[in-house]
């Protein structure tokens, strides 16, 4: 199939730092793929999907690295040390984060330890969310004569709240759509911000859930009203909010909800 290319020999001692994409397996290219089937420790965090997992060699060892059940999440010093402890010690480190490690991914902080330590890495990008979850819900994130720019853009920040350095008047003015990660409890300080600035109440807006997966839920409102909508349906993270006039598109690019009928796993009740 593709005699002229051949994949990297992962090397013992080196840690991939790859990116799984958002969660349907199909999305997970094909340097992910080989790493999973040749790493001898996948060190992953918990937006990896359980299906990329599952596509590890039968003697990987997993080991997650992200919060579970009220236990406290080991911080990002605390991955990186295990990383290269793991890498000097002669393995084939996999270090498996969901999207792409260097967006909103911390794969940066990471990076820079490996070389720091001395340990050899390689990056493998990965379909990011904001990417791969507009083109689940048939959002275009560029339309000719609609925008000639998107932003990505953190709900908030590592203390919590939602970015004050960000200059809100010129993504206001300056980007005509703009996907925010991790805004899920942010949106009305969000949507307040773009309104002072001057975006329109009715603008439309999409926020998308668990995106790419059997439980995807999109649900499409305004900005002056997108807040209380998403509180009222309830709708659970991960989840992306996109605003701008592209949403429309959705109407007519909606693809993946009439399979999402016969797809296993828990059925979709999204709009
Ligand atoms: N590195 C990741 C982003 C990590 S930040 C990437 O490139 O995609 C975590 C945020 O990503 C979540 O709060 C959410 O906004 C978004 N996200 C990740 N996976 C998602 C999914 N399957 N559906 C919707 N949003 C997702």
């Amino acid at each position: 199939m593709m005699d002229d290319f051949d994949l990297p020999a992962f090397e013992p001692g080196w840690v991939w730092l790859v990116g799984a994409g958002p969660g349907d397996p199909g999305l997970l290219t094909l340097y992910a793929l080989h790493a999973l089937r040749h790493a001898d420790v996948v060190v992953y965090d918990a937006l990896v999907d359980r299906r990329c997992l599952a596509q590890a060699g039968p003697s990987a060892r997993l080991e997650f690295a992200g919060k579970r059940g009220g236990r406290p999440s080991p911080t990002q010093p605390d991955i990186s040390r295990r990383l290269i402890e793991l890498a000097r010690a002669g393995n084939r480190v996999l270090r498996l984060k969901g999207g792409d490690p260097f967006v909103f991914g911390r794969g940066g902080e990471e990076a820079l330890a490996l070389v720091e330590a001395g340990v050899k890495f390689r990056l493998v990008p990965g379909i990011t969310a904001g990417v791969a979850g507009l083109a689940y819900a048939g959002i275009p994130a560029t339309h000719r004569e609609s925008n000639a720019a998107v932003a990505f853009v953190t709900g908030h920040t590592a203390g919590g709240d939602v970015p004050d350095d960000l200059d809100w008047q010129g993504l206001a003015k300056g980007v005509p759509v703009i996907v925010f990660y991790m805004a899920l409890g942010h949106m009305r300080e969000i949507a307040g911000r773009l309104m002072t600035a001057g975006r329109d109440g009715g603008e439309p807006v999409a926020v998308i859930s668990k995106a790419t997966t059997a439980e995807q839920r999109v649900l499409v409102s305004t900005l002056a009203v997108c807040a209380a909508d998403v509180a009222e349906a309830q709708i659970e993270p991960p989840a992306l909010m996109v605003v701008g006039e592209v949403v429309r598109l959705r109407a007519s690019l909606d693809w993946f909800t009439p399979l999402q009928a016969g797809m296993k796993g828990p059925k979709s009740e999204g709009a």
